[in-house]
């Protein structure tokens, strides 16, 4: 079976490994939350993918202790159980979103990534760029959107009466990757960077066919290799780049047709050339 582009980033989201306890628990505080039945009766949680579905399993019964019957969604029904739960993420946890219930600064990410394994969708590189976490009601959907506008974005909020649902949407290359960094799909957004990239070299190639050719192609040349071996890098798993090569990766990334001096002011803070230079060089050698 050919997976979607979506399918793709929730079963990279779904293997992450989840360190803190709390991030475990609001993981599926968030897949709850996206879900259409969570209330203090019952909580059913769909699974679309054996991944997942057994990704869940293993939460409920670490965090909460619960052992959900098999089959396609997760049902808890008995009253104890859900006390349980709702002792641990608050009464009211299924109306309002309870920040309470969060216990490190990375819980409200992880959070979200619940909510899009459970909710999300979003376009393959190389169609307009969306995503979308689909709500099961307004007033889900507008806390989503006001937890995901604490990391500076801001979404927009649309009806979708066909499936009785409200969407929280993102357009635009640049919001769709930093939303799906905030969520930890770090691969994902790279994707949609080299894609964009590359499709930027080739209209530059095109153009330059009759101007200083040469030049060019020196600069395209470099930047494409450079490319080429992040691609590489994050391949091997994102997880384990240092932090700064990734942030220089990203850099180069936006920036194809930047020299080294501009990719080096683009830093925050900025760095010397031939700081630029040494991270270049061993994103190479982390390729290789
Ligand atoms: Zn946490």
């Amino acid at each position: 079976m050919k997976r979607s582009f979506s399918q793709r980033v929730k079963l990279d989201l779904c293997n992450i490994t989840i360190k803190n306890n709390c991030c475990r628990r609001s993981f599926l505080y968030g897949y709850m939350f996206a879900s259409r039945v969570f209330s203090r009766e019952a909580i059913e949680m769909r699974a679309d993918s054996p991944d997942t579905n057994r990704c869940l399993r293993a939460l409920m019964d670490d965090v909460f202790g619960i052992v959900c019957e098999d089959g396609p969604k997760l049902t808890v029904k008995i009253p104890s159980e859900l006390d349980r739960i709702f002792g641990e993420l608050g009464e009211n946890a299924h109306n309002t979103l309870n920040k309470d219930a969060f216990g490190c600064e990375l819980c409200r990410q992880v959070f979200l990534r619940g909510a899009f394994v459970e909710c999300g969708t979003v376009n393959a590189p190389g169609r307009s760029y969306h995503l979308e976490f689909i709500a099961p009601s307004d007033g889900r959907a507008e806390q989503i959107a006001e937890l995901i506008a604490e990391f500076g974005m801001t979404p927009g909020i649309v009806d979708r009466p066909a499936s009785n649902s409200t969407g929280v949407y993102f357009k635009g290359s640049e919001a769709v990757e930093d939303v799906l960094q905030i969520i930890g799909a770090q691969k994902a957004a790279f994707e949609l960077m080299n894609a964009k990239i590359l499709r930027e070299l080739r209209g530059n190639a095109n153009r330059c066919a009759n101007c200083d050719a040469a030049n060019i192609s020196k600069t395209v040349d470099a930047a494409q290799s450079q490319i080429e071996a992040i691609g590489r890098m994050l391949a091997s798993g994102a997880e384990d780049v240092p932090a700064e090569l990734l942030e220089t990766a990203k850099v180069r990334i936006e920036n194809p047709n930047a020299t080294l001096a501009e990719l080096a002011a683009l830093h925050d803070p900025p760095l010397t050339k031939s700081g630029v230079k040494h991270r270049l060089d061993r994103i190479l050698k982390y390729a290789n």
